[in-house]
């Protein structure tokens, strides 16, 4: 059974003016697709045919697993937006949050540092530890939470091909752009 790509949960143009439909239509059309479908060549003869693609991530060596991270890293940024995104958490999210970092203000700028210091391409994670805490992970490349303990609760992927179209290289105006149109209520209802 092959993975698919998954659809984008709104409209291509939904996150305009924050991320334009150019972006959507390039990032997810052909960047998205194109680890899907190496993943989908990669996985022929590998003996993980018919697994679900996180497993895939956690199981997987090599150029498979790169690329399985990818297509999977790339489907939960899609979910991590929304057209109705922005503004602050609220619930359990905020209080872990505040209690982590002082407040959610912090929070975002300890993410945002962390997203621009991120020399090259990557990803910058929220996640939860196993002790219940909220921790802020960037990873090179295709890297993710997802081989480790850590539980991802929102992706950031700071490759260019995530904004170049709309700001060049300006991954700072990018960010600012992100944290506009994050679902926090998707971000929360991940916490266990
Ligand atoms: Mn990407």
């Amino acid at each position: 059974m092959a993975i698919e790509l998954p659809a984008l949960p709104y409209p291509r143009n939904a996150l305009e003016p924050h991320l334009s439909a150019a972006t959507l239509d390039e990032h997810h059309g052909s960047h998205h697709r194109g680890h899907v479908e190496a993943t989908n060549r990669l996985l022929e003869g590998s003996g993980l045919e018919g697994v679900a693609l996180e497993e895939i991530v956690r199981r997987a060596r090599g150029r498979l697993a790169d690329e399985a991270a990818q297509a999977w890293s790339h489907g939960f940024y899609w979910t991590c937006l929304s057209p109705c995104g922005g503004g602050d958490p609220a619930g359990p999210l905020a209080e872990r949050l505040a209690r982590q970092y002082g407040d959610f203000i912090r929070f975002r700028e300890e993410f945002t540092r962390q997203a621009l210091g991120l020399s090259g391409s990557g990803w910058v994670w929220l996640v939860q530890r196993p002790d219940g805490t909220p921790g802020i992970v960037a990873t090179r490349g295709g890297g993710t939470p997802l081989t480790g303990t850590d539980t991802p609760l929102l992706a950031c992927d700071v490759w260019e091909h995530a904004y170049y179209l709309d700001r060049q290289n300006a991954r700072a105006d990018y960010l600012e752009a992100f944290w506009k149109v994050v679902d926090w209520q998707a971000v929360g209802a991940r916490l266990r």
